[in-house]
This record gives structure tokens, C-alpha cells and sequence, in this order.
């Protein structure tokens, strides 16, 4: 299994020639154990990150299905579709679909909010191989009576779980009113919590089911760092943080739009260039701001969690949790950003005092405690004179003791792991804002007596 080839799937020439253009060798697991299944006409129900190959697990299938069987659909009939919850993972997903199918004469649609529907509409043209969509612009759309999903062979839902959190659930069950019961259903999710599997329940037939989940959900090659520090000095220590040339591209989290666009500001004053990417922004700043990181124009991005879903950027050397997660599944999606493809990385998270309940909830999840800093962890061990160069002193405030804390790396008994984390599946509005979990980090923090 592990010597599998992409020649060893027997796909047709144009598609292999297209994967050999863009160096896909070897499979990833994902790939091994979804495609033979999936050409073979299956049902599938994936547990899958970003990063693992699982877009290409699913989209070469397609393109098979759809060349060997090929058919003109008429104007606005769509043949196969891809669901997912962000523009930036539909944009990425096209992105790849243009790649593999760069030999054929099939045609791919984008479809997504934000931006204004004429050229999409014009895209439509006659009829579409495989439509990518958002659901709100694509209900907009079916409405207009611009797309008919009648015809629909193949569905994807992708990003399950990001569906269910921002709420899509009720207009993906009206869209897939619209499409044939008897198809092929592709339903991936990050991660499988009992709500996602009662939704699969509906939508797969005896699926092949498979999961590339870790059990430890956290890439090896990640430095994971904490860094204990009062709000107020936040700033200061990211600016120093990100004064490290060894920084070379650098992710950074924030938990709201505002706290991105105050941040981009702040750095700015500091003489660090920086960007921000959320939804607030237009679907063209947005793109912009993406193609200058790609690019190395920017070396800071900052983002909110649901702008930052999809993003698949080589190369990033810093992801740095600005404001710590309240979900322990984003501290994970995260920092997954860094060290991707055998490159090294780092993550430093800074904690206040308010958001040590958070990280309990990570350091269960992952199994392992995250080493506490106070110096700097630079890249580059370019040492930097922190007590000069900070403007403010940032004294780092020290953790709470705890009684099941550890100082090794994986000095902690196994709490919970990946269990369900259901409990506390209102996960708010679409930049990760939770209200009960702000409310549960009040009570958390008056416990501690911070
Ligand atoms: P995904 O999980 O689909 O977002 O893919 C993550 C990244 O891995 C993308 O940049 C893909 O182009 C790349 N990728 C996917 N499969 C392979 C493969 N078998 N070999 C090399 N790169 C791949």
C-alpha cells in the first residue's frame, strides 16, 4: 500500500498527464484509501483535514466519472457539485479542479457571495461538468432559475463540520432538495462529531468510510509555544515576535474582524507591514491580500479563522495565535498552516490570564502540554534585545500552577483526546465568536482568581 503509485488508479491519460505536470507521485492516505472506492461508484464518508490531499481524493474521481462519461449538459444544468462553506476553499478548490483537468475539455464553475453575481452567471454558460459553490450564492442562483441541479450525478459536501458551525445546515438540506436522490455522495468533515455523523447518516449510502484524522491531531514538525502575557502586552510581544527575520511569513490569529483590522494598524505604526484577511473584506481585497502573501509581497497576514479556512500556503514559518482559540479544534486548523510539506515551523501562542481555560481544552485535545516561554522562541536565534526593543516592558506573567501539569513534552495522561466535543457546539458567528464560551472563560478565570 505505502509503494502506491497514482499510475497504479488507472486513470485516463489527460488526467495523468495533468498530475505528472503538477509532480503528484506518490499518493497521500487519503488518496489511497478514497479513490480506488470512489472510481468504483462508492459513497463516501471522509474524516479529512486541509493538507492531507483530500480535495484531489475526491476531485480526480470526478473528473474520471465525468470524461469516461461524457455528456453535454444544457444551459444552467450542473453535472456534478462540490459544496463548501468558505469562498476562500471554494476559490482554492477551482483553483486545483482547473489544475487537473487543465487536458480536458470540461468546464468548471465557481460560484460565491461577496462579489457580484454578472460573471459568474456568464461562466455558467452552457451547461457545467463541476460547479463549486457557496450555498447561499448557489440558492441565490437555483432561484433566478440561472442553475438546475436536476441532473446532479456526483455531491460533495466538504467542510461538514465548518457547515454546521456557521450555520449552513438548513440551505444545504434545501440544495440537496434539488439533487436527485439516487447520485454519488462524497461527505468530508474535519472532524466527526456526533452531529456531523447524524447529518452524514442522511446524505451517504454505505459509504467507505475514511478516516486520516491522527490520533494526535498535531503535525510533528510543529514547535508549539505558549507565551503567558497580560492583554495590554500582546502587541508589544508580537511585534517583537515578528521583528525575527527568521519570520519570513507569518500567520497571525485574531478572534474578530475588529481585533484584525486593529491589529494590521498597530503593526503598521511598529513598521511591520501587514495585511488582513476577513470577512468583512471584499472578495477582491481578500484575494489580493492572499496573492501578496503567496507572493512574499506581505509577510504578515492577519486573519480570522473563518477568512483563514482553506488557506494553503507553502512556505508559512510563523503561526501566532494572537487571541487563543475557544474551540480546541482551531488551534489545531491553525497552526496545521505551518510546517506543511517536511518545512519546520512554529507556533506561539499568547495567553492572557482571561484565556488559560481555552488552552486546557487544546492541551486536552492534543494530549500534551504546550511548553510555556518567556523568552522569545526566534527562528533565526537572531537574539533581539527584548527588554530594549519592546516600547512597554512585557513581563511575561507567569501560569497558574496546576495540579496535572507536566513539563515534559508528553507528560500528560490522555484526558478526553478527540472525544465529543458537542457540548459546546454553538461555536458562534462567523469569526469564532462564542458567547458561551465567554461567558464560560468568565466563570473559568473568577475560579482561578485572576
Ligand atoms: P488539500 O488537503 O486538498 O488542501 O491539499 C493540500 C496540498 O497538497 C495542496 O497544495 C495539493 O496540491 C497538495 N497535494 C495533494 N495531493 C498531493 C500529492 N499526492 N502529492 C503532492 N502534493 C499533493
Amino acid at each position: 500500500m505505502d509503494s502506491q503509485k497514482f499510475t497504479d488508479f488507472g486513470f485516463i491519460e489527460p488526467i495523468s498527464h495533468a498530475l505528472r505536470d503538477i509532480e503528484y507521485t506518490v499518493p497521500t492516505p487519503v488518496q489511497i484509501r478514497a479513490i480506488p472506492p470512489l472510481l468504483a461508484g462508492r459513497d463516501l464518508l471522509g474524516c479529512a483535514q486541509t493538507g492531507t490531499g483530500k480535495t484531489a481524493a475526491f476531485a480526480l474521481p470526478i473528473i474520471q466519472h465525468l470524461a469516461k462519461n461524457p455528456r453535454k449538459p444544457e444551459r444552467g444544468v450542473v453535472r456534478s457539485l462540490i459544496l463548501t462553506p468558505t469562498r476562500e476553499l471554494a476559490a482554492q478548490i477551482h483553483q486545483n479542479l482547473k489544475m487537473y483537468t487543465r487536458y480536458l475539455k470540461m468546464s468548471t464553475v465557481v460560484v460565491y457571495g461577496g462579489v457580484g453575481q454578472g460573471p459568474q452567471v456568464k461562466s455558467l454558460g452552457q451547461g457545467v461538468d463541476i460547479l463549486v459553490a457557496t450555498p447561499g450564492r448557489l440558492l441565490d442562483l437555483i432561484g433566478q432559475g440561472y442553475i438546475k441541479l436536476h441532473s446532479v450525478e456526483i455531491f460533495v459536501l466538504d467542510e461538514a463540520d465548518r457547515m454546521l458551525d456557521m450555520g449552513f445546515i438548513p440551505d444545504v438540506r434545501r440544495i440537496l432538495g434539488y439533487v436527485p436522490k439516487k447520485r454519488q455522495t462524497m461527505f468530508l468533515s474535519a472532524t466527526m462529531p456526533p452531529k456531523v455523523v447524524q447529518l452524514a447518516k442522511t446524505m451517504v449510502h454505505d459509504p467507505v468510510r475514511v478516516d486520516v484524522t491522527p490520533e494526535r491531531p498535531v503535525v510533528e514538525f510543529i514547535e508549539q509555544r505558549l507565551m503567558m502575557v497580560e492583554v495590554r502586552q500582546k502587541t508589544t510581544v508580537l511585534v517583537n515576535i515578528l521583528k525575527d527575520p527568521g519570520a519570513s511569513r507569518a500567520l497571525v490569529f485574531t478572534r474578530t474582524k475588529h481585533g484584525a483590522n486593529k491589529l494590521v494598524r498597530l503593526l503598521g505604526r511598529a513598521g511591520i507591514s501587514a495585511t488582513g484577511i476577513h470577512g468583512n473584506k471584499t472578495q477582491s481585497a481578500r484575494q489580493k491580500a492572499m496573492d501578496d502573501f503567496k507572493a512574499g509581497r506581505i509577510r504578515v497576514l492577519v486573519a480570522t479563522d473563518i477568512a483563514a479556512r482553506g488557506i494553503d500556503v507553502e512556505g508559512i514559518t510563523h503561526v501566532i495565535n494572537h487571541d487563543i482559540p475557544n474551540i480546541a479544534e482551531t488551534y489545531v486548523h491553525r497552526i496545521g498552516r505551518t510546517a506543511r510539506a517536511g518545512c519546520r515551523g512554529i507556533s506561539i501562542s499568547l495567553c492572557s490570564p482571561e484565556e488559560q481555560s481555552f488552552i486546557r481544552d487544546i492541551e486536552k485535545l492534543i494530549r500534551q502540554p504546550i511548553p510555556v516561554v518567556s523568552e522569545i522562541p526566534y527562528m533565526s536565534r537572531v537574539e533581539l534585545k527584548a527588554e530594549e526593543e519592546m516600547p512597554r516592558t512585557a513581563k511575561p506573567h507567569s501560569r497558574k500552577p496546576r495540579s496535572q501539569q507536566s513539563q515534559g513534552p508528553r507528560g500528560r495522561s490522555s484526558q478526553g483526546g478527540r472525544g465529543d466535543r458537542s457540548g459546546r457546539s454553538n461555536r458562534g458567528d462567523r469569526d469564532g465568536r462564542n458567547k458561551q464560551g465567554d461567558r464560560d472563560r468568565q466563570r473559568d478565570g473568577g475560579n482561578r482568581g485572576w
